[in-house]
């Protein structure tokens, strides 16, 4: 089944000499497949290829792309328990991690095909002409959203299915009428074939225009040959700072700069606050300890970062935070890369001057991480930048301030996070509402004791935030809001009826909302 070829639209194609293999992170061994690096004659054809298929594909009704949807959805799930194995090989995540994966990404599929079949979200908006206003007549103009051509996906290497090749990226484009190429992630080669198989199936049993989608293997040189092709018209990304915020720049350069939607993680500090610490610090340790190795921390929402108020209470929570990360067993992780850079980053953090290990690191072998809590003042976390960075693994850093004057010092010196979590009672958050504010201004998604691993796919979730967690705080990359990264606004003035776009019609045959004259309406105009 593997072939090790990329797809220029649904030709398979290797025209290189040079392969990339996959390896089992947990055995080293080279799983099946050589596969064949992009060469700069193929990006050329698939961007090409997009670029031809636009046209077609922005016409394509929206109901006949929420069918493309559905059909990748079943077509994934045809590839049954191959797909399953294959990405339990490449990631070293577990049976049930992955099936679940699979059924998130499902869903995220269907999830915009409904959206599509409903037919609101290209946000219609009408002011109808009033010919007769004073002084000066008013004409007719009706806005709606429209694809933005087509677009890079660089899937993430902790998301082997649901932020990667059919992941919330690809299936916002598609469903926004536009074409995609995946840049596969290294990390899971034969995954990333599997599932490109299915969508070009899926696109050739719907009657999609080839060049619909396109999938090239390689490494950086590929992905920015990718990002600069004047054909491109944007860029979703989710991984880390240093390759989402190059990424940014080089299409910054172009002399047509597109926009890049890059998600790049974060610390996802937590706030302990005095009275809800006092009577559950043990409970919170514990919720804590369990997010932190949830999947061996390899979650952009990881909370890297506890900031509590020196208290007998603080002592039992970090104490307990030690005890229950040093009970928790080491695990591989993702790929050889990320146990490194995890290893690197955690010890020159443990070396810093005033940091505290809570929990011993353990033996490890291979790839495995040991998980890990770190504490440190509020004083040395305010005077030492590298302890506000992320370290992407089961990993925290608790800050212990002086006082809340401190604590808010500290939240104002953050960066822009993916979330923000506050562990109070009603009580504290009365007498705490200055810090709170402050917190709010700093993430996309602020939480009231729960934990930020698992994020819901649905439309009122927000997964972004402020740079540099993301590169455009406006936009989500999770949850059906994300078809609105790849869609622009159109204004028609004074067009005719016949030649108008069905969702700007007066009689609306479509039947979707729109705001009409300034009311939100189903009805037709009369
Ligand atoms: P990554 O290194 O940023 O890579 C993501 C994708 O972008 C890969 O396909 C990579 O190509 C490509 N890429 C990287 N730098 C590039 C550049 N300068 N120009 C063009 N393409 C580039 O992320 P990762 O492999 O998923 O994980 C590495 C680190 O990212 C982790 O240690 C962690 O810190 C962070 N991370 C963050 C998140 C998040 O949710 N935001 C998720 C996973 C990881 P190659 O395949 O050739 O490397």
């Amino acid at each position: 089944m593997i072939t090790g070829k990329n797809f220029i639209g649904n030709t398979p194609s290797a025209k290189a000499t040079d392969h990339l293999t996959a390896i089992n992170p947990a055995t080293g061994e080279v799983l099946e497949g050589a596969f064949a690096i992009a060469t700069q004659e193929e990006i050329a054809e698939a961007t090409a290829l997009a670029q031809s298929a636009a046209t077609s594909f922005s016409q394509v009704s929206a109901k006949e792309r929420a069918a493309f949807l559905n059909a990748i959805a079943d077509e994934i799930m045809a590839l049954g328990d191959e797909l399953i194995q294959r990405a339990m090989a490449e990631s070293a995540l577990p049976e049930g991690r992955i099936t679940g994966e699979r059924g998130r990404t499902c869903n995220q599929l269907k999830a915009f095909a409904s959206l599509l079949e409903e037919g609101s979200f290209v946000n219609a908006t009408i002011d109808t002409a009033i010919p007769d206003r004073q002084p000066l007549p008013k004409v007719d103009l009706r806005k709606m959203d429209i694809p933005l051509g087509p677009v890079a996906v660089f899937g993430a290497s902790n998301f082997p299915l649901a932020f990667s090749t059919a992941g919330g990226d690809t299936a916002s484009a598609l469903a926004a009428g536009c074409p995609v190429i995946v840049k596969g992630h290294e990390s899971h080669l034969g995954t990333n074939e599997l599932v490109s198989s299915a969508i070009l199936k899926a696109a050739e049993k719907t009657g999609m225009p080839n060049g619909v989608f396109s999938m090239v293997n390689g490494g950086v040189e590929v992905g920015q040959a990718l990002v600069t092709n004047p054909s491109i018209q944007a860029v979703g990304f989710t991984g880390s700072y240093r390759g989402g915020k190059a990424i940014f720049d080089e299409a910054a350069k172009r002399e047509q700069p597109i926009p890049v939607y890059a998600e790049m993680g974060s610390t996802n500090p937590v706030l302990l606050l005095e009275e809800k610490l006092n009577t559950s610090a043990e409970a919170l340790a514990e919720q804590l300890a369990g997010s932190v190795t949830l999947g061996v921390g390899q979650f952009c929402t990881n909370p890297g970062l506890i900031i509590g108020i020196e208290s007998d209470a603080l002592n039992t929570f970090s104490q307990a935070l030690g005890k229950a990360l040093a009970a928790a067993a080491p695990a591989t992780m993702l790929n050889k890369g990320i146990a490194d850079v995890y290893a690197a980053t955690s010890s020159t953090l443990a070396n810093e001057a005033g940091v505290t290990t809570l929990a011993a690191k353990q033996t490890t072998s291979g790839n495995q991480a040991s998980p890990l809590a770190m504490e440190v003042s509020g004083d040395t976390f305010l005077a030492n930048p590298k302890l506000h960075q992320e370290v992407f693994g089961p990993f925290t850093l608790l800050v212990k301030c002086s006082s809340s004057t401190q604590m808010s010092e500290v939240v104002a010196k953050l960066e822009g996070q993916l979330t923000g979590t506050v562990m109070a009672t009603e009580n504290d958050l009365a007498s705490n509402g200055d810090i709170i504010q402050a917190l709010q201004n700093k993430v996309g998604r602020i939480l009231f004791n729960g934990v930020p691993t698992g994020v819901e796919v649905c439309p009122s979730m927000h997964h972004g935030g402020p740079f540099p967690s993301t590169t455009n705080p406006k936009y989500t990359s999770v949850g059906t809001d994300a078809i609105h990264r790849f869609m622009r606004p159109i204004c028609y003035q004074s067009w005719p009826q016949a030649a108008l776009p069905d969702a700007l019609k007066n009689d609306n045959p479509l039947g979707i909302w729109r705001t009409v004259d300034g009311d939100f309406t189903n009805k037709p105009i009369s």
